[in-house]
């Protein structure tokens, strides 16, 4: 473990569990000034703050002040008055500062690898993953604001006559309720296309992870966005986050299928937009034509990325019979050779659970599936020795309905493996339940397993890939379909959701009434007229 290893961040100063304000041998693992530095731009004047503690070891990472309902009226308040300056800035400048977060975001990268891993816990290489992802999405929409953004003009009811220009107007203020898994990435990503469209930001970063959420808000002011357009406030969920709801002119919700009901019906009643990033229990199928070493491999990235914290990670694959006892063979050495590792440095395969309560949840999952009948076919097993919240990679085999993990979201580094024998019976097994993030697909027939993805309802399927294919794709929309979520994110539908379409249409010379003395049949009858011409000449 490199508890001790120095970082970029200030920190850590020890690795230890104890905490300091009842230690005086003890330590943060981040230098307090550097901490103060970030918690300085929460909303807060109650007083009150909350300690995190780092998922590496236990050791105490910050107090996080906490922000009241007057704290988030104000930080509305704030962003209102940003936002109202920032929608008249032309969407060249806007584009110029997100390229700026592209460069600096490389700049900075170690800097935030070290603050996602201290406060996740997660391997270096999934914390790597979201600076990618926020570089990919500040690049693509940065060369696409034009296309997105540009008032365009439609045909009008009469030709040359009636001029239609629709225009893409922002919401005003967009809330943003974030989870912790992927903890910059999901501060950040849903943002971009917000503040690009010409919209202000108002965020709730999930509590185990703001020192991250922070450290963008950071960036994104160090690249010349005002910094007011972007608050920040911290808090519980159910306090905090519905008073983001009751101000918000749009919110923007990544979290789970449960949390997304109660926030869909809190904008229902204030008849406000909102998009819902929910959970999943994602299938994989591995067809008998699969190159079977590429599918083990890809099932590993799968199923153990981030210890199975990810929205679209696998936790059921379905391989055909041909090529199961190969693959499953294949895919439990490869799990079992995986480098484990709670550390700052480079190098493990998978990381830490984030905390307690997942570890729980993933042993309540396993303990469950073994009493009714599952079998371990790898892992299986907590890691204290590598860290307080460790859980081994762990594959099942034989899982039935009436276990828990059969279609209950784990969210932790837990596989089922089931075998089929008939492709239409693995799609309809994969489509069971009430879910449809995303789906992978393995098979060397690329258009066989094509048509095969646009029979899976989800919202985003990958042919001989995991998921990365899709979620790096930043021009193709990413969402849930059924119980996943509502909206997209990314592409024109990412930053479509933050603007009202505005249709303006000038009208030339004609009237819409009978002119002239006509009477109202002999105006139908001109009207039918032009109609019948209009449809021959094969207009819209
Ligand atoms: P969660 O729903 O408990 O919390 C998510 C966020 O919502 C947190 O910031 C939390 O403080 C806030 N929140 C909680 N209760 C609230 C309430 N009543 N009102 C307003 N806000 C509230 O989810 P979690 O356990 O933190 O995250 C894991 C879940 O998120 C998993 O189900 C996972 O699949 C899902 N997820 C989905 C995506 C996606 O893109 N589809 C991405 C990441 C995570």
């Amino acid at each position: 473990m490199s508890a001790s290893t120095p970082s970029p961040a200030g920190g850590p100063l020890v690795g230890g569990p104890a905490d300091p304000e009842h230690d005086p041998t003890a330590a943060y693992v981040l230098e307090p000034d550097y901490v103060a530095s970030l918690t300085g731009r929460i909303v807060s004047t109650t007083g009150e703050s909350k300690q995190s503690h780092s998922p590496i070891n236990g050791a105490p990472v910050a107090h996080i002040p906490q922000s009241s309902e007057d704290d988030v009226v104000e930080a509305f308040a704030r962003a209102r008055r940003a936002q109202l300056a920032w929608a008249r800035t032309s969407i060249d400048h806007r584009a110029a500062i997100l390229m700026r977060l592209h460069d600096l975001v490389l700049d900075r990268q170690e800097e935030i690898l070290d603050l996602v891993v201290w406060e996740s816990g997660k391997a270096r290489r999934h914390a790597y993953d979201e600076v990618l992802h926020i570089a990919l999405t500040a690049r693509y929409y940065a060369r696409t604001a034009h296309q997105h953004l540009d008032t365009q003009r439609k045909s009008g009811v009469v030709p040359v006559l009636t001029r239609v220009e629709v225009n893409r107007v922002p919401k005003g203020v967009v809330g943003i309720i974030s989870p912790w898994n992927y903890p910059f990435t999901m501060a950040l990503c849903d943002g971009l296309p917000a503040l690009l469209a010409g919209n202000a930001v108002v965020t709730k970063p999930d509590a185990q992870t703001m020192l991250t959420a922070l450290l963008g808000a950071q960036l994104l002011e160090e690249a010349g966005f005002p910094k007011d357009l972007w608050q920040v406030v911290a808090g519980p969920g159910s306090r905090v986050g519905m008073s983001i709801i009751d101000k918000a002119d749009y919110v923007c919700f990544t979290g789970s299928t449960a949390t997304g009901k109660l926030i869909a019906k809190a904008c229902a009643e204030r008849l406000i937009g909102c998009s819902l990033e929910l959970g999943g229990k994602n299938p994989m199928l591995v067809l008998r034509d699969a190159d079977v070493e590429r599918a083990a491999e890809g099932a590993v990235r799968a199923a153990f990325s981030n210890a199975g914290q990810l929205c679209v990670s696998i936790e059921r694959l379905f391989v055909a019979d041909q090529v199961y006892d190969r693959f499953v063979e294949r895919f439990a050495a490869r799990t079992e050779a995986m480098a484990l590792g709670a550390t700052l440095e480079w190098g493990p395969e998978m990381g830490s659970l984030i905390s307690q309560d997942q570890l729980d949840t993933v042993v309540a999952h396993v303990e469950d599936a073994v009493a009714k009948g599952a079998r371990v076919r790898a892992g299986g097993r907590a890691r204290p020795d590598l860290g307080p919240y460790f859980y081994e990679p762990t594959i099942l085999e034989g899982v039935t309905p009436e276990m828990t993990c059969f279609g209950n979201e784990t969210f932790g580094p837990v596989v089922s493996v089931y075998r089929f024998h008939d492709e239409a019976d693995a799609v309809a097994r994969a489509n069971d339940g009430e879910y449809g993030l995303n789906a992978s697909v393995y098979s060397q027939d690329g258009p066989r397993a094509r048509e095969i993805a646009r029979q899976i309802k989800c919202g985003t399927v990958n042919v001989n890939e995991a998921f990365a294919a899709t979620f790096a794709s930043i021009d193709s929309p990413m969402g849930g379909m059924r119980e996943s979520g509502m909206g997209r994110r990314q592409g024109s539908e990412g930053i479509h959701r933050y603007t009202e379409s505005q249709s303006v249409a000038t009208q030339r010379l004609l009237r819409f009434s009978p002119v002239l003395g006509l009477s109202d049949k002999s105006y139908a009858t001109v009207m039918n007229a032009n109609l019948r011409l209009l449809k021959k000449l094969g207009r819209a």
